[in-house]
């Protein structure tokens, strides 16, 4: 699985680097990214659950 973020529609919530610290990170404008190339094996159903919860459907997800 991999995931990615549309970067102009983040806003900064934090609400997937709290979920999910070992895939998502802010960076230094406050902007979510990806810092796997691949999702780590368990985490699938919390960056799917990430992506769901997003507020401005910001995640990407790819089976
Ligand atoms: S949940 Fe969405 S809007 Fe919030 S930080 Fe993550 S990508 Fe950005």
């Amino acid at each position: 699985m991999k995931t990615k973020i549309i970067r102009d529609l983040c806003i900064g919530c934090t609400l997937c680097t709290s979920a999910c610290p070992s895939v998502y990170e802010m960076d230094d404008e406050d902007k979510a990214i990806v810092i796997v190339d691949e999702v780590p094996a368990g985490m699938e159903d919390e960056v799917r659950q990430a992506a769901d919860d997003c507020p401005t459907d910001a995640i990407e997800v790819t089976e």
